[in-house]
């Protein structure tokens, strides 16, 4: 089957993530006509949400940049329809670090309040917790989206004079805590505890403190809410704003190869077959599929090879959801527990375990119930080797129950009241999203890949005309918000090739 269009405004946008719904969006308000190709039967790529048994186990949001009125990435999630009559939950701590003796540093969203915290619970570190909290609060001054704002091949050196002007005052901020990771930083602490309590508090432990600051920075600011009703209803959201812009969505469509006529993209085919064809294609999906194998007819830059040589640190996940009956309400939200005795999940040695409950959403549980979820890095390799075999759903269940088993210390009884188990690999994020090793946010964010992050990854290949690539694996750390950006600069970029003037609207 063909579909020609004989026009040079037609583009092709593979996958109905966040970055391909973004995509999407302006280029029907900059006049452009697209059309979204999309394996799965839903978008939302990895923000998502899934039903079991009455309770909606959510596999994205707990922290969205932009949820605050008037904030950094405000304005984009309204163009895009994402938050008009959408509540959100600032939480008053962003979580906490709890050792078995119960000593516990609480993340609290109020830097003040956090300051008095830690000196309280180490008073020999304070000028240590005084220069962090300073830290803290000049990043609540700083507006990341500046440097997602314009694509960056099309800054001038006006726009660098004007970016400069306003990250000068970050600049020493940027550099002290830009190149020092949570863990490195925690050793510089007197106090046992938050040597070890430290490394938790921004999720991962070689992050670059400087990029858990911001997110601190930003519940400080209340502009990292979780969206209520979660984060599929909020991906729904966007695609239904593409929609009434006139964009038109394919589902359970896997595009196959992207079709290359001298040296220019023209279109993709699909897996069964169908071709279509258009003036430019946008790949919005799995790094590596597009380059490797969407593209593999064509010699790419081998720069762009050797991302994908596995060097680069990628962050698979396990997700174990449970639905439990029980109200959770009035515990915290979310606790990372320390274990004395560490334990083995999927082959590797964990230290810490993160719990963290929804029922701040009453959508997600039945009345009285909630959600939990347990999330481990995890080696994709292990379930690769064990997929296909009866092993790997043995495993699946196994290493659910060894960790219900080690819920049942911290929530006594809690394994009589479970009604729902899901287990979520990272088998199970690359089968349905496609992302390489499962990952979920293309490269993780620490010291080695922040210079990739300020430099940027090129969203063109040298010599392949009419083709670009967004998401989260041309933007290295991914996140909802600057993968949606990505959407947004590349349509600049597009209109600026067509000399036209990029312009982006509200709903009605
Ligand atoms: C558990 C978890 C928690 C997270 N928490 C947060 C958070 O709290 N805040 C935050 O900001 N970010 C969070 N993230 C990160 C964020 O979800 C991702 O970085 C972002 O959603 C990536 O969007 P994307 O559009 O670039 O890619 P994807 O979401 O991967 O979208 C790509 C789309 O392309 C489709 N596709 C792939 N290959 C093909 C093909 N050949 N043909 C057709 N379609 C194809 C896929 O099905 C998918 O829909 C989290 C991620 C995970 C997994």
């Amino acid at each position: 089957m063909s579909n020609a269009v004989d026009t040079r405004k037609n583009i092709i946008i593979i996958g109905a993530g966040i970055a391909g719904l973004a995509a999407g969006c302006y280029a029907q308000m900059n006049g452009y006509q697209t059309e979204i190709f999309e394996l799965h039967d839903q978008p939302g790529g990895l923000c998502t949400a899934w039903q079991r048994q009455g309770y909606t186990f959510d596999g994205c949001l707990y922290y969205l940049f932009g949820s605050g009125q008037g904030q950094p990435f405000h304005q984009m999630w309204e163009e895009l329809g994402a938050v008009q009559g959408r509540e959100f939950v600032h939480h008053d701590e962003f979580m906490r670090v709890v050792a078995s003796d119960g000593k516990t540093l609480v993340v609290y969203s109020n830097l003040d309040r956090l300051e008095a915290h830690l000196k309280a619970l180490s008073p020999i570190d304070s000028l240590l917790i005084e220069e962090f909290c300073d830290g803290l609060r000049a990043f609540t001054r700083f507006d990341m989206s500046l440097l997602y704002q314009k694509p960056r091949s099309l800054m001038s050196i006006k726009d660098w004079m004007q970016i400069g002007r306003k990250l000068l005052p970050f600049v020493a901020p940027l550099a002290n805590w830009g190149s020092i990771s949570a863990e490195d930083f925690a050793n510089e602490f007197q106090d046992p505890f938050l040597r070890r309590a430290i490394p938790q508090m921004f999720s991962w432990s070689k992050i670059p403190v400087m990029v858990g600051m911001s997110l601190i920075a930003y519940a400080h600011n209340q502009n990292a809410g979780v969206p209520i009703g979660g984060s599929l209803e909020f991906a729904k959201a966007i695609a239904q704003r593409y929609l009434d812009l006139g964009g038109k969505i394919h589902y359970n469509a896997q595009v196959e190869k992207i079709l290359v006529q001298n040296h220019q993209a023209i279109g993709v085919r699909l897996y069964r077959n169908d071709e279509y064809y258009a003036d430019r294609v946008i790949a919005a999906c799995d790094g590596r599929g597009v380059i490797f194998d969407l593209l593999r007819d064509y010699s790419v830059d081998h720069s762009l090879h050797q991302l994908y040589d596995g060097h680069l640190p990628v962050h698979s996940q396990l997700q174990v959801s449970l639905g439990v009956n029980r109200d959770f309400t009035h515990q915290p939200h979310w606790v990372t527990y320390l274990l004395d005795q560490p334990m083995t999940i999927a082959g590797e040695t964990h230290s810490e375990i993160s719990v963290k409950h929804y029922c701040s959403d009453r959508s997600l549980a039945p009345p009285g119930k909630s959600v939990l979820t347990v999330m481990l890095t995890t080696s994709y390799d292990y379930w690769q080797r064990i997929y296909g075999r009866s092993l790997y759903h043995h495993e699946e269940t196994q290493e659910a129950s060894l960790l219900i088993g080690q819920l049942e210390q911290f929530y006594p009884g809690i394994k009589s009241e479970i009604e729902a188990v899901d287990v979520a690999t990272p088998l199970t994020y690359e089968r349905y999203t496609g992302n390489w090793q499962g990952s979920s946010c293309g490269w993780l964010l620490t010291k080695q890949t922040l210079p990739l992050l300020i430099k940027g990854i090129p969203k063109t290949i040298s010599g392949l005309h009419r083709f670009y690539m967004i998401g989260q694996w041309a933007e290295p750390g991914g996140g909802v918000p600057i993968v949606a950006m990505s959407g947004r600069t590349i349509l600049q970029q597009i209109c600026h090739e067509d000399r036209k003037v990029f312009r982006a609207s509200f709903p009605c």
